[in-house]
């Protein structure tokens, strides 16, 4: 495709509607349900109109490539990730576009977790699955604790490695970037903000006038099956990030909508 091209008036015509929840648990989580295998993730994606999915386990990558392979012949994109924890405990998810990248980062996120091992009574069992959703074996490091990285060490190096950093759930009262910093940081090199499918943005922006400035996203943060959400939907030509992050700034006529509901 040349540059005429590109530029011709029908280039819009060109672009998809990508309707996406960015945030999904599998079975790796402790937390999680034992219903988030690849197939049933995929099953209620479908259902709720999704095309877009990431998976992103806590400091973790390992089942998004079962889901990845599990929906080779479906309509939806996965992307690979993790939510990572970093060490002010803030959760950020790191997403990828493709499997090395990502593979890549666990080996730096687990040189930089503590070898604690996981209590399952405590924690739940972290199970790895094949594309069928089969048990493969059991992580036995425990996933949810913080990786000695700082946001600003974490967002460099997803970002180094093509990926891109969006920081979880900012407005929850727990890990996130307003309830242990008590503000976004004004340097913080991030496309855009999770909120919580429950913020109420007339209540947030007044308690958090900061978050005005930011482009809001919302995912599910799914750790059940009926979490998944679908009220972000990128315009955009590919699943991909590069593209996501047109979007996130509404160039060449990409852009994010966000389905608010009346409040
Ligand atoms: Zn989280
Ligand atoms: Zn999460």
């Amino acid at each position: 495709m040349n540059k005429d091209q590109d530029s011709s008036p029908h280039f819009s015509d060109r672009l998809k509607l990508f309707k996406a929840d960015l945030h999904i648990h599998t079975v790796l989580s402790g937390c999680a349900e034992i219903e988030m295998i690849p197939s049933l993730i995929l099953w209620q994606a479908e259902r709720k109109g999704l095309n877009l999915i990431a998976i992103t386990d806590h400091n973790a990558w390992h089942n998004a490539e079962a889901v990845m392979e599990a929906a080779v012949g479906t309509n939806i994109h996965v992307l690979p990730g993790m939510e990572l924890q970093s060490k002010e405990e803030v959760h950020l998810l790191c997403l990828f576009d493709t499997v090395e990248p990502c593979k890549e980062w666990q080996e730096k996120v687990f040189q930089k977790l503590p070898p604690l091992a996981n209590k399952e009574d405590l924690f739940g069992p972290q199970y790895v699955v094949n594309a069928a959703g089969e048990w493969l074996w059991t992580e036995e490091r425990l996933l949810a604790q913080s990786a000695d990285m700082a946001l600003e060490e974490i967002v460099g190096q997803v970002s180094s490695l093509g990926g891109m950093v969006i920081p979880a759930h900012v407005d929850r009262p727990s890990y996130s970037l307003l309830s242990n910093l008590g503000l976004i940081p004004a340097d913080m090199a991030v496309p855009a903000l999770e909120v919580t499918p429950y913020f109420n943005w007339r209540k947030g922006f007044l308690e958090w006038p900061q978050l005005k400035d930011w482009c809001l996203i919302v995912n599910g943060d799914a750790h059940r099956l009926n979490e998944i959400q679908n009220r972000t939907q990128f315009k955009m030509a590919q699943p991909e990030i590069k593209e996501m992050a047109l979007a996130f700034k509404g160039q060449e006529g990409r852009q994010v909508v966000v389905e608010w509901p009346d409040q």
